[in-house]
């Protein structure tokens, strides 16, 4: 075992972080920690590894042709941009249904796209992306990536957004995996996930011979400190909220 000091601001990192009308986004991400996903659409960043499991993703649905990257990352300035000028336009009511407040948007996190299927005149705030054809197989397959469909229709009243069929999330694995298989939002998920408190409890996803053990670390001030299986591969993101989910790779037999 071994004792990992985690420092508060990791709260406010990682893939698993809540960015919603409630709680805004603490963090900058630098520019270096962003990529663009292809390059036809270089305009289009997303934090490394989410650009990078979006391709692998676009390459095995064989997506490039049809489904095109309507907007990734977005800096402070660009959503105040986006607010104001949708207020001008689209006015009030719509606005705050479909556009997020500068530092409450998950663009700025680099962990969130919109996508559109490609046709001539793509709307930029609500892009087309049906439940069938090319945008449901792609549907289909967002989890095994990490990424979910991050305003499902029925949810508005818990994640203070209007249905968007075109916006994803990644989240990474297995949290999409189970997230998809819950049939819940990210902020019932990281509800859910306080009822596993590390060393007491933990929620267990298998898949094939792999067994992911998934834990929540509350943050304690400024340093929290905790005991881990050095042994172990693990990942730890900042929630957003107050606290950390701990996620360990145990092997097929549970043991650790
Ligand atoms: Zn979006």
């Amino acid at each position: 075992m071994k004792t990992i000091v985690i420092p508060q601001r990791y709260v406010y990192a990682g893939n698993l972080i809540l960015v919603n009308a409630k709680h805004a986004y603490h963090e900058k991400i630098a520019k270096c920690s962003l990529a663009p996903v292809n390059a036809e659409s270089s305009n289009i960043l997303l934090e490394r590894r989410a650009a990078v499991l979006l391709s692998k993703l676009m390459d095995s649905i064989d997506g490039w042709a049809q489904i095109s990257f309507v907007s990734g990352w977005r800096s402070k300035r660009e959503q105040e941009d986006i607010f104001s000028q949708s207020i001008a336009e689209n006015g009030t009511a719509f606005t705050e249904k479909f556009v997020a407040r500068p530092d409450h948007s998950e663009h700025q996190t680099g962990l969130a796209i919109d996508l559109g299927i490609k046709q001539p005149n793509i709307d930029f705030i609500r892009p087309d992306f049906p439940y069938s054809g090319i945008c449901q197989t792609f549907r289909g397959k967002a989890a095994m990536y990490g990424f979910i469909e991050r305003y499902p229709k029925g949810k508005e009243d818990i994640t203070g957004i209007a249905h968007e069929p075109w916006h994803f999330r990644y989240v990474g694995m297995p949290h999409a995996a189970i997230i998809a298989k819950m049939g819940i939002t990210l902020e019932e998920y990281i509800s859910f996930l306080k009822r596993f408190s590390y060393g007491k409890k933990c929620f267990d996803y298998q898949k094939d011979n792999q067994r992911i053990a998934v834990s929540y670390i509350e943050a304690a001030g400024t340093k929290t400190e905790c005991e881990l299986d050095d042994k172990l591969p693990y990942s730890i993101s900042g929630n957003n909220v107050d606290g950390f989910v701990l996620t360990e790779w145990r092997d097929g037999n549970g043991k650790r």
